[in-house]
């Protein structure tokens, strides 16, 4: 089964994941993070299909997919 991490400090908030996703389970918190955004949140992590479009969508490399233990990454930094 797929899974999102989403490191909330390196979210600002601009909500291109959420559109991205096409399962719908991305959402903003309603809490605010260290640079005072709200943050995204995988609110649905079991319909996840590991598509990656939120990860490659991110500006800010806050999202890392991994499928199967796999974790793919998009830049090295
Ligand atoms: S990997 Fe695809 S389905 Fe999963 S949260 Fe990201 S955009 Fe949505
Ligand atoms: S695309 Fe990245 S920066 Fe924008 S809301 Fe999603 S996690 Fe945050």
């Amino acid at each position: 089964m797929p899974l999102v991490e989403i490191n909330p400090d390196r979210c600002k908030g601009c909500e291109l994941c959420v559109v991205a996703c096409p399962q719908a389970i991305l959402d903003m918190s309603k809490e605010i993070n260290t640079k005072g955004y709200f943050y995204a949140k995988v609110i649905e992590q079991p319909r996840c299909i590991g598509c990656r479009l939120c990860a490659i969508i991110c500006p800010d490399l806050a999202i890392d997919v991994s499928v199967n233990a796999v974790q793919y990454e998009f830049y090295s930094y």
